[in-house]
């Protein structure tokens, strides 16, 4: 081969020989734009030659007490036998294959997975890992993970295989369109082979014992025999955490910078008076919690500071952040201001919106509801009550954030919330020249070290205190056979005149092919033919606003008695007189979904009960029926699902990081903070800018809080 110029990693990934058009589209749509992305889209698991057992052997394992542990498995064979057919029960598909690798043969077993049968063929060589299960006929692997590995060569399923497993390590990765896990190894070795090594940019605190980007990246794409295989599987080794250090530095960079940009704007100053005092005080309807009086005054105390405010304000379901949010937007309101309050959904604007008319009493009238579909007519009015500052209490979806609408004196905004908001909106408001305080209310309670590093550029307040008077959630986990005990609870709790929830899982027709669930049609008929005559709503997102309004409304007011419903309830929904949750398949949500869901009940005086129905994931489940600290289940659950999933994916305006990971990685995360506290005191680099301009488009950073 001739040598070939060495590249900057900022090179065009375009430029590995033998990409056709179909492999570089595939780079682009997986992400992978340069040299870098392509190095740092590491293997997804490195298989290590020694660990893969010989068929024969398998049967030696089934005594081990490992075998308890569903200890994954590594094997290597050809494919000897492929069977396609129908579970006898649930009509799932069921893919089966023979395995042999001279030594003895194993069945690995597939559900739903019927393109298999069209994409695997006799002959081909299949590394599977997967834990081991005592099947009818013996010792099978059920649902494992599989690379193709070519051919079997003179019928041996390791012959030929030296060319492709050089060394003692393996890697593997995810397959990108045509690019094969074989496929993109060979650009890997060729991108590695030829790129320069990068300016170091990391403070010299940080990286001192890491290997610098270039080794590391070797070190992760080709890991010498002598690495700890362990470590690499979990991603723990040095070199993992040098570049999860310059994801996390080039993050904690930008929160930072923020945070110093923030700190020196001057902002508006409400005035307190002890006639606002009271006059606030009139307002309310019961007393404020301890925690709430704690939280109101870290608000007040900002919204007199003369800073801009930027306020996260955490707490349970059911702590009363309302109320909180109410009294901050009286502080502006009821000085010649105007404050606005961020809805994620129309029908928790319109709650919104209800709740402060009934504290408002009288003065009602300063209250405005803005929604997106609002009538030409109403909405040209909504806005010129809102220019000329008749109104004063603004609630609204994010049609607050059109063009069109032009406040009069904008203070505060409160968003109740946060992870559908970004700095996106921000921006909006700061092209009409206003710069208004921000109280951004959380409702998922997220762990205060993740919030720390996470928010960093928002001050934090909790409501760790619920009003009096609550009484605990009864939480039950039923399965399928079971569920009659929910149907009876529920005939029970509306004969004695109170409300139910029902929760389907939404299902997009890309699972419906996978997995077979029950939806929100089939648990409308089984209900109505369990419950004849009752009065009963269904509701789900792809209803028009108006009607969806309309039906949530007959329940809130008590009409139906039912409400059957995908999560769109899952926010907010106030109804004190539902008593009763079922959610049916609850092993398609998260804990903290779940949590949030148990929160629209237990709201009145009644006793009030949360069945979840499933008949999988019951251990995970269960932590709902232990606790109702929606802190700890929170923990728990970022615990089980990554941040990712945590925040609801991409959505969520997370930084899309390639190799840190924000829970397992918080202790370097924080020491990234202090650095690049010090590193902006200082003054930065020039490497160092340039890199936290790379990064920030590649992690999206700009959208982060
Ligand atoms: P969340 O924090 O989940 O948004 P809400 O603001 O909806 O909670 O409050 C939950 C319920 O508690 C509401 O019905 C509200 O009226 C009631 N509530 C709020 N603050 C108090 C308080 N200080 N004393 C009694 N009840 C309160
Ligand atoms: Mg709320």
């Amino acid at each position: 081969m001739p040598s070939l110029a060495p590249l900057p990693l900022s090179t065009q990934a375009t430029v590995i020989r033998g990409l056709g058009p179909a492999r570089a589209a595939a780079l682009q749509e997986g992400g992978i734009h340069t040299l870098r992305d392509l190095l740092m889209h590491l293997p997804y698991r490195y298989v290590d030659r020694g660990s893969i057992v010989p068929l024969g052997e398998l049967e030696m394992r089934r005594f081990e007490p490992d075998l308890e542990d569903r200890e994954i498995i590594t094997v290597l064979g050809e494919v000897h036998d492929l069977r396609q057919s129908l579970t006898r029960i649930q009509k799932m598909a069921l893919t089966e294959v023979l395995l042999n690798d001279g030594s003895g043969t194993l069945k690995l077993v597939f559900f739903n997975q019927p393109y298999l049968g069209r994409s695997l063929k006799i002959g081909d060589r299949l590394l599977a890992f997967g834990p081991l299960v005592e099947g009818r006929n013996g010792l099978e692997m059920r649902g494992p993970h599989i690379e193709q590995m070519g051919h079997a060569v003179g019928g041996n399923p390791h012959g030929g295989l030296d060319d492709i497993w050089v060394s003692r390590f393996l890697p593997l990765y995810r397959k990108m369109g045509p690019i094969s896990s074989l496929v993109r190894k060979k650009m890997v070795e060729e991108a590695l082979s030829r790129a320069l090594p990068p300016e170091e940019w990391l403070p010299t605190e940080l990286c001192r014992h890491l290997p610098d980007t270039l080794t590391a990246l070797r070190l992760l794409h080709q890991p010498p025999d002598e690495s700890d295989g362990r470590l690499l599987n979990l991603r723990e080794t040095p070199a993992h955490q040098r570049l999860a250090m310059e994801e996390l530095f080039a993050f904690a960079l930008g929160v930072e910078l923020r945070r110093a940009g923030r700190l020196k704007r001057r902002g508006l100053v409400v005035p307190t008076s002890p006639e606002l005092r009271n006059r606030l005080k009139s307002f309310l309807p019961f007393h404020l919690t301890g925690a709430q009086r704690k939280v109101f005054k870290e608000i007040v105390d900002d919204l007199t500071s003369g800073r801009v405010m930027h306020r996260l304000l955490q707490g349970d379901v059911g702590s009363g952040k309302t109320l909180v949010a109410f009294l901050s937007m009286a502080m502006v309101a009821e000085t010649g201001g105007q404050g606005a309050l961020l809805a994620p959904t129309e029908v928790l604007a319109r709650q919104h919106a209800l709740n402060f008319e009934r504290l408002l009493g009288d003065e009602a009238h300063r209250i405005q509801l803005l929604l997106g579909p609002m009538k030409a007519a109403e909405k040209r009015e909504a806005l010129a009550r809102i220019a000329s500052g008749e109104a004063r209490y603004i609630v609204g979806t994010h049609a607050l954030f059109q063009e069109a609408v032009k406040f009069n004196d904008l203070r505060l905004v409160v968003v109740d919330e946060q992870h559908r908001f970004g700095v996106k909106q921000r921006e909006a408001l700061k092209q009409k020249g206003l710069d208004p305080h921000w109280l951004v209310m959380s409702a998922t309670p997220i762990p205060r070290s993740l919030a720390l590093s996470l928010f960093g550029d928002l001050d934090q307040s909790v409501l760790d205190e619920l009003p009096p008077g609550r009484q605990p959630i009864t939480t039950k986990l039923l399965d399928t056979e079971g569920a009659e005990r929910a149907w009876d609870l529920i005939e029970k709790e509306i004969k004695a005149g109170r409300q139910v929830f029902v929760v389907s899982p939404s299902i997009d027709p890309v699972d419906e092919s996978k997995v077979k669930l029950r939806d929100i049609q089939a648990m409308e008929s089984l209900i109505r033919a369990r419950f004849q005559g009752l009065d009963l709503e269904v509701v789900h997102g792809r209803l028009k606003p108006d009607d969806m309004a309309a039906r949530m409304e007959r329940f809130v007011r008590g009409d139906a008695k039912l409400l059957l419903a995908t999560t769109v309830i899952e926010v907010g929904v106030d109804v004190p007189n539902a008593s009763v949750m079922v959610v049916d398949h609850a092993e398609r949500f998260g804990l903290s979904q779940l949590h949030q869901l148990r929160g629209r009940v237990g709201r009145g005086a009644a006793r009030s009960f949360f069945v979840m129905i499933s008949n999988v994931e019951t251990e995970r489940l269960h932590v709902l029926v232990k606790t109702q600290d929606g802190f700890e289940i929170a923990q728990t659950d970022l615990e089980i699902r990554g941040p990712g999933e945590f925040f609801g994916t991409r959505q969520a305006g997370l930084p899309q990081f390639q190799v840190a990971d924000l829970v397992r990685d918080r202790k370097l995360l924080q020491l990234c903070r202090e650095a690049a506290a010090r590193a902006i005191a200082t003054g930065l680099s020039d490497a160092q800018n340039e890199w936290l301009q790379r990064e920030q488009a590649r992690l999206k950073l700009a959208e982060v809080s």
